[in-house]
């Protein structure tokens, strides 16, 4: 089988390096792909350079055209794009297909968001002069994407910055690069111009030092870990090099009293066990108010043994394989260290037995805050849950974490409803919602989640310029 090229100044190009690609629902290998070395990163960064001043000088209108292009071609291939995802990834098919449909209409928003790259005109304070404000496109984007929704956050940067003006390189996650290939073939066949965007795979260290280093790439964005975030925020200093940073999470679940419980058992789970509990906005610990503990409980196990565990491809599967044995180690070490210091498991808490990276749907209870599950990301189909009396008590308990990304909270109640918009700290708030994540809203985190927005309105400007221009009449 040879390892598939990657897509370098408008062409596909082969190398004598490659990187092996895995499925991790039985270990096996699922092809390769070309990797590069440094150099050719900068002839990739030389080249988007070269392509800028062109792109840049179409219409937002023409722009927009090319996206819709890319959207129709990603949405004809829907299927065979969506199973990728599931071979290399494992999640469920129905969520990879999920993944390409948030993809298409995340093109298909920033198609109509080209149009609308508004500066605006200020009132001068001074005769005889007239003050606007301008906004252009910001030149190269570098953006470094993550293996756990490896197609739909490399696009949640591609098309705003493609839409705003900018040529875009893009480094996928070593573990699941295939879909991006996939990805750079519907940028081909809508014919967007040479250098406009490029696929790079390879060391990470290596090419986000020659992005970092490199005067020609003007900005770098970036979704992972909050370590390689904060190395990549060391590495911009010498530069200052603009970044936007999506990073880890730690989202809580409040569910209170005056709550629906059908809705927040259902909204838990669906907030814990998607993506196998692998998203960056997982429901990471559950806070239930005391008088509604135990039914909480009881419904919210009876739901998780519903749960499917297993191949992706296999039909009415909801639960797939971690993504590597480093994933499921952590998962059952923070399930050990949680038991040790007084958590109950309800269910599962253990390892599939067989091939791949499974571990059982899990539910823990009575989980102290001092439990590693309840400070550190679990990214894992494991759910610790623990009570709480007051909203006070509970707010503060959310808050404390040095992540901000997301939180979810049940109530009825329209007050508290308010109350907790306007207290917690998280960058996205699901109200009696599991899945909040839309196009037409921003997306990002407070504290140590992160720098910036991606999606909405605020999404095109992490690609954008601000200038005031002062005339003189
Ligand atoms: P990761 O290890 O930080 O990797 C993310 C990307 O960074 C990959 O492409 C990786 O390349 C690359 N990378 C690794 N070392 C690097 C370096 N020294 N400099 C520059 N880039 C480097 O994160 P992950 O394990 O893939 O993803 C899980 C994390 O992402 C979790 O913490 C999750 O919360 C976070 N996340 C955040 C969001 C958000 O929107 N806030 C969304 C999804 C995920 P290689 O694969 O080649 O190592």
């Amino acid at each position: 089988m040879n390892a598939r090229p990657l897509y370098l100044g408008g062409q596909w190009r082969q190398t004598d390096t490659t990187l092996t690609v895995l499925n991790p629902s039985n270990g096996e290998k699922l092809g390769e792909v070309c990797t590069v070395p440094r150099p050719v990163v900068a002839q990739a960064i030389a080249d988007a350079h070269a392509a800028f001043p062109a792109w840049r000088a179409l219409t937002g209108k023409a722009r927009g055209e090319y996206l819709r292009k890319i959207a129709a071609e990603l949405e004809r291939r829907g299927d065979e794009i969506a199973r990728t995802i599931t071979l290399e990834n494992g999640k469920p098919l129905a969520q990879s297909q999920g993944e390409v449909a948030m993809s298409v209409d995340h093109l298909r928003w920033f198609a109509e968001e080209a149009r609308r790259a508004y500066g605006r005109t200020v009132p001068n304070q001074v005769d005889g002069k007239r003050h606007i404000v301008v906004k252009t496109p910001i030149g190269v984007v570098a953006a470094i994407s993550p293996w756990n929704f490896p197609l739909v956050l490399a696009v949640r940067k591609i098309a705003p910055a493609l839409a705003a003006g900018c040529p875009v390189i893009l480094k996928p996650a070593s573990a699941t690069p295939l879909c991006t290939v996939l990805f750079a073939e519907c940028v081909e066949a809508a014919r967007l111009p040479c250098g406009v965007f490029q696929l790079v795979v390879g060391r990470a260290a290596d090419i986000a030092a020659e992005f970092l280093e490199n005067p020609l790439c003007r900005k770098i964005t970036f979704t992972g870990s909050t370590e390689v975030g904060q190395s990549l925020i060391r590495g911009a200093a010498q530069g200052v090099k603009p970044l936007s940073l999506e990073l880890g999470g730690h989202a809580p679940v409040l569910v209170f009293d005056d709550a629906d419980l059908n809705r927040a058992v259902e909204g838990a789970a669906i907030a814990k066990f998607r993506n196998t509990g692998q998203s960056c906005i997982a429901a990471n610990r559950i806070y239930v108010q005391r008088a509604v503990y135990a039914e909480f409980l009881e419904r919210f196990v009876a739901h998780v043994r519903t749960l499917k565990v297993g191949d992706g491809l296999e039909p009415g599967v909801q639960i797939g394989p971690l993504i590597n044995e480093e994933g499921l180690a952590k998962a059952l070490g923070q399930i050990e260290n949680a038991v040790k210091k007084g958590a109950r498991v309800l269910c599962g808490g253990k390892r599939v037995p067989g091939r791949g990276t499974f571990l059982e749907a899990t539910v823990l209870a009575d989980v102290p805050d001092s439990a590693e599950c309840m400070r550190e990301e679990t990214f894992a189909p494991m759910a610790p849950v623990c009570a709480f009396d007051t909203e006070d008590e509970a707010i503060e308990r959310a808050n404390a974490s040095r992540f901000g990304l997301s939180a979810y909270a049940f109530t009825n109640d329209i007050g508290r409803a308010f109350r907790l918009m306007e207290r917690l700290e998280a960058g996205s708030i699901g109200l009696n919602d599991g899945v909040p994540t839309t196009s037409q809203c921003p997306f990002g985190g407070l504290k140590q989640s992160g720098w910036g927005r991606e999606l909405g309105i605020e999404g095109m400007d992490a690609f954008l310029e601000t200038k005031h221009v002062s005339i003189a009449l």
